[in-house]
């Protein structure tokens, strides 16, 4: 008999702790929310107990627009972890929400070109939710 056959082993997913379910829930439901503080109005992220602008602990869940602009960027051409080798290289993005959080995610629909995604600095995306297993669904970003 030859080689078995290599078959790429799973990617590593988030492991939501219970203050972070309801925006895990809301990327299932493709309906994006992100915590506001009461105290001071300001969106926060990631999900915390506590507000980083004001110190309030009043957070609210509120649907936000999966609306943005793409801030940074890098294009990773190596990963240590095998599971990512199909998908290199890719594009690994900081998106500024238009609520004011920013976000590190994947730009998709998009070839990962430097010329061409240095053009895409500061202009609009918008969210494209990838269930990448029954329990979590991944926030990505495509050019809007
Ligand atoms: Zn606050």
């Amino acid at each position: 008999m030859g080689d078995a056959p290599r078959s790429t082993p799973p990617k590593p997913l988030p492991q939501p702790e219970p203050l972070a379910l309801p925006y895990w829930d809301s990327l299932k439901e493709r309906a994006m929310r992100l915590q506001r503080c009461r105290g001071c109005e300001r969106f926060v992220f990631y999900p915390r107990a506590v507000c980083p602008h004001c110190g309030g602990r009043d957070l609210a869940w509120q649907r936000v627009s999966g609306r943005g602009r793409l801030h940074s960027f890098c294009i990773p051409h190596r990963n240590p972890n095998p599971a990512f080798q199909p998908d290199l290289p890719y594009v690994v993005a900081l998106v500024e929400l238009d609520e004011g959080v920013r976000l590190l995610t994947n730009l998709v629909d998009v070839e990962p070109d430097p010329a061409k995604l240095m053009s895409l600095i500061d202009k609009a995306v918008e969210v494209v939710y990838d269930p990448v297993s029954n329990d979590v669904t991944l926030p990505r970003f495509r050019p809007a």
